[in-house]
């Protein structure tokens, strides 16, 4: 069977699957980004590494991670307060060390980034400054069935200017029958909303369906209509290569440890366009890591913003979970977002092929991400009937790690970091029951 892949680019090639354990195995060794494997803890199952699909919830542990903690520790036992000056990684900067490559990420300019906080956090933070409702202008456009921390934000915002989530908050809902959002749809809603619009605050990817949506024309449309246009890209950074500063997104948020693999609660990124960067009237809840740093010490009245996506931080740097962060962007660094891209668009063709192998009539399951591989990331969700719990156990119990998200949905996310046709293939031979 012949596959179509986009490449990044948007170019078209060819790959032909085979569901066998040489063809898997050929690949693997094919993998240009095969070592990078290597480099990541794999949980155990009865004494041999799991097969991890849930790069989407938590990213593996990299081997790097243990050292560049106890290089703090170390730096704390070592210097005391000092630390903040001495030593390779002084802690007064350290959000500094983060920003290039955190930028590389997301694709932005140095300036329009800034590890700090944790993601929900800083999206009320982003919305404090960007959601500034008018009775003219107040309402917000978001994508249904949104992550629950999203949902609660948008309604806590909208309440908070006095506003009633039910009139100001419009859900775009996939139509009957689909799955899936159509961007025409977005679009035509966006312009709809016209002069009554403040803001689309939309994911990168649904967490649950794993659609990735069309930032650059819903930022462009939201522009059209005098609105402004932010985004949570939690399953979306270090899965797919963006380009937030050339698509014009005002702002935008995500976490560090779904795809990029950096602790249990690690630390939020913050995006803010340089079209914003120099305007110190944008409201925003100041704190004093974002006040001009060269009279930071000085201790004085009057909050004078840093410029850029710097002047919107709070606190002092949390060093043990920053250092977490950087070991797992020098390996992004390394692999590179569109290589990581490139093998991705295979390993998880891979996966959708061997779904429907083991799954030819549709009976057991249906994949609810698009088939469309422009519109998806390494996620794929299955909506399965009422057996679907069962098989969630079964593969449990055979060493997969996946997720369920209620009322019946498996989600599997081939990481192209650390993932291998042959995980995929194994877990097509569990699926074949
Ligand atoms: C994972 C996720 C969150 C989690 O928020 P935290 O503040 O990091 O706990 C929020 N929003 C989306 C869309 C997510 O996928």
């Amino acid at each position: 069977m012949q596959i179509e892949n986009a490449s990044p680019r948007g170019k078209r090639h060819f790959m032909q699957y085979e569901n066998t354990l040489a063809f898997a195995r050929r690949m693997d060794r094919e993998d240009p980004l095969r070592a990078f494997r290597s480099q990541f803890l794999f949980p155990k199952h009865d004494d041999k590494p799991a097969f991890y699909f849930c790069g989407n919830s938590l990213g593996l542990q990299p081997k790097t991670m243990r050292r560049a903690l106890m290089q703090e520790l170390d730096q704390w036992q070592q210097y005391g307060v000092e630390g903040h000056f001495k030593g390779e990684m002084p802690w007064m900067y350290y959000h500094k060390f983060l920003k290039n490559q955190s930028a590389q990420v997301v694709g932005a300019l140095p300036e329009e980034v800034v590890v700090m906080n944790t993601l929900t956090v800083n999206l009320h933070l982003m919305m404090v400054s960007f959601y500034r409702p008018t009775a003219q202008r107040y309402k917000i456009i978001m994508e249904a069935g949104a992550f629950p921390s999203d949902q609660y934000a948008m309604e806590t915002q909208v309440r908070w200017h006095g506003y009633a989530p039910e009139d100001a908050i419009i859900e775009i809902a996939p139509r009957a029958g689909e799955e899936n959002l159509r961007n025409e749809d977005i679009i035509a809603i966006i312009e709809q909303t016209g002069d009554q619009l403040a803001l689309v605050m939309f994911a990168g990817v649904n967490y649950y369906t794993g659609q990735f949506f069309d930032l650059e024309s819903i930022t462009q449309a939201a522009h059209r209509v005098g609105a402004l246009a932010g985004f949570d890209l939690a399953h979306t950074a270090g899965n797919l290569p963006l380009r937030l500063h050339d698509w014009g997104a005002d702002f935008a948020v995500w976490c560090s440890y779904k795809y990029m693999n950096s602790g249990p609660g690690g630390p939020s990124g913050a995006f803010v366009h340089a079209r914003h960067a120099h305007n110190p009237d944008l409201p925003r809840f100041a704190g004093w890591w974002g006040h001009d740093e060269s009279e930071r010490f000085q201790m004085r009245k009057g909050f004078k913003p840093m410029v850029g996506a710097d002047g919107w931080q709070l606190s002092n740097a949390q060093i043990f979970a920053f250092a977490a962060h950087k070991a797992s962007l020098d390996i992004f660094e390394a692999a590179g977002m569109d290589n990581l891209r490139k093998k991705s668009l295979l390993l998880t063709g891979y996966l959708e092929w061997i779904l429907d192998q083991v799954n030819p009539d549709g009976e057991r399951f249906k994949l609810i991400t698009p088939r469309d591989p422009a519109a998806r990331g390494c996620q794929l969700s299955v909506l399965t009937d009422a057996s679907g719990r069962a098989l969630f156990d079964y593969l449990s119990e055979n060493g997969v790690i996946c997720d369920w998200r209620e009322p019946n949905v498996i989600r599997f996310a081939p990481a192209p970091l650390y993932n291998s046709f042959e995980d995929v293939w194994r877990l097509g031979q569990l699926l074949r029951l």
